[in-house]
Formats: structure tokens, sequence, C-alpha cells
């Protein structure tokens, strides 16, 4: 199903802003943008140079202030949110410290390798490419946090405040939200994906289930999701349910001793069924099957897009 939200640059209150990368897919992130007098924090970057480059080109024309980036939050260590990290010099990169443990794991390199060998892989290779082909990993130096935090902080942007709020492990090990309570906004980074699957690339998912009960006790209007168009709790209301619903189906199906793309396969995605990305679903039932059953083994990730191919592939 089409998704049709502008692309760019979006004012989302006074001085705050979001930029959206229709279509929200594979590594087309949002981020944000916060502004006070000359002060400024910058929410994540993009998954490569040339995204990131005109991103923050368009933001400079657009808010002066932006020439000049006080603080970057990197949300959590997804690529997609934190590559362009090297472009934003002279900012303080502040992230949880889980994340910013977690960030050197995948670098830019491996990524580049990675689409490199693709085309040799099969159907493994082909899906892998359909995901992030569209992006250039060539020469990107990773520039990671050097301020590190667990469990909140409370930045000061101007007059502003800005509360950072880890309730990772989830969708990563250390997924941040950023909230401005009194401007009644939220970025969630992507605990939220707004109309497409989630992917419980950590876990446990009733650890996320939990950030959304979290966000819907929030007092906010806006949300700038990680992926996808802007929302309102309304958006978080359904993963919460989406997730609920999944948990229900899987336990079903794991007794049964279905695997995880078996029980993928059966299942019916009901209301959920126009989401984008629905391979996801066999990533989140075997995060669900690692919970019921008690594994502590992290989530392999080139089996997951191996699963994920199957699954696309019909
Ligand atoms: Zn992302």
């Amino acid at each position: 199903m089409p998704r049709d939200y502008s692309r760019g640059l979006q004012e989302i209150g006074d001085g705050l802003y979001a930029y959206l990368q229709p279509d929200g897919g594979w590594g087309w992130s949002n981020s944000g943008l916060i502004v006070d007098g000359e002060s400024t924090l910058l929410v994540d970057t993009l998954y490569d140079l040339k995204l990131t480059e005109q991103m923050l080109g368009e933001m400079r024309l657009a808010v002066p202030a932006a020439a000049r980036i006080d603080t970057l939050l990197n949300t959590h260590a997804n690529g997609d949110h934190c590559y362009g990290n090297s472009l934003v010099q002279g900012a303080r990169i502040v992230a949880s410290e889980r994340t910013a443990a977690e960030m050197p794991e995948l670098p830019p390199a491996a990524m580049a390798a990675l689409v490199k060998q693709a085309p040799e892989m099969g159907a493994l290779g082909a899906f892998f490419l359909s995901c992030f082909g569209a992006f250039d990993f060539e020469g990107i130096e990773l520039a990671l946090p050097d301020e590190t935090f667990s469990g909140e902080l409370t930045l000061r942007v101007g007059s502003r405040e800005v509360r950072l709020i880890e309730v990772g492990p989830a969708h990563t090990r250390g997924d941040t939200l950023a909230l401005l309570e009194r401007e009644r906004v939220l970025f969630s980074g992507d605990i939220l994906f707004n109309e497409a699957h989630p992917i419980a690339w950590a876990g446990p998912v009733s650890n996320w289930i939990a950030a959304c009960e979290r966000i819907l006790a929030m007092d906010i209007e806006v949300i700038v999701p990680g992926h996808g168009p802007l929302a309102e709790k309304g958006a978080v209301r359904e993963l919460k349910a989406y997730f609920e619903y999944l948990y229900e189906q899987a336990r079903a199906r794991h007794a049964e001793g279905m695997s995880a793309l078996q029980a993928a396969r059966s299942m019916s995605l009901d209301r959920w069924a126009d989401w984008s990305e629905s391979e996801r679903l066999v990533v989140n039932i075997a995060s669900i099957y690692a919970e019921l059953s008690g594994a502590s083994a992290p989530l392999n990730p080139l089996e997951a897009f191996q699963w994920m191919a199957e699954l696309a592939a019909g």
C-alpha cells in the first residue's frame, strides 16, 4: 500500500523539525532538529554521507542556527541512524551506554563488503540488495558517541529541556526516546515504525510492549517515528496491540513445535495486513520464541536475513 507523505524538513512546532524520508522502508529513516536561539540538537543522522549532507543542507537553508549542531543524539545503534555522524563536525555525540557499545559492531565497511558480495549470495543476496542496495557505504568513517548515559538524562537546548529515556533493549540494545514535555513532542527513534512492521533485533518483545505503555502514558501530541510518516499516540496503541497479538499467536505455535518461519507463514496478519516490510514478522516471532524458551543467545542477523528472504519470496 503506498504511503503518501511529504519528503524532507517539516516544521512540527516552534523551533522543532522532523526530517522525513519516504517511504520509510529498510534504511529510509527519519531524523529531527530541535532549536532554541543559537542552540541546536540533532536527533540521528542518516544511512550514508550523501543523504546526510542533503539533510544538513536543507536544515541550514531553513534554519540558519543549524549551521552549527551543538549536540547530536543517536537514538540507537543501527547504521541508518548514525552512519552520517562524521558530517556533524564539532558536535558532542550523545547516546545510551548500550547504544555506544553496540554501534561499532556493524561498521559501514562491513555493510559495504556485504553489498559487494550480495550478487553471489543467491536469494539471500538479492533480498539484501533490495533492502540496502540504494545506499553508499563506501568510505564512511563512523564517528562514535563521546558522552553516554544509562536510564535517563536531561539535555538543555537553550531554554528547552529534552528528556532522554532509555527504553531498550527492544528494537536494539539501547533504544532511547527524546521527549520534549512542555512542547508535547516525542522523537521515538525505531521504537515506532509508523505503518510498517517493527523488527525486534534485540528484544525482548515484552520490553517493547512496556516501552509502548510508557509512551502511551505521556502527554504528547506529535511523535516523530524512526521510520514512516508523523504519528500520534494511536500509532503506538496499534503497535502495542500488534505485539500482543503476535505474542498470543506465537505462543500457540511454539507449543505445537512450529519453527518461526512456519509460524510466520501460517499466521494471519489481521488488521496489520497493510503494514509494509511484512517479512520482519519472522524475526519478531523468533524473538518471542526466544523469550518463551528463556534463550539468552542474541539473534544471528545473517540467519534473520535468511528467514526474511524466504518469507519475502513467499
Ligand atoms: Zn532505522
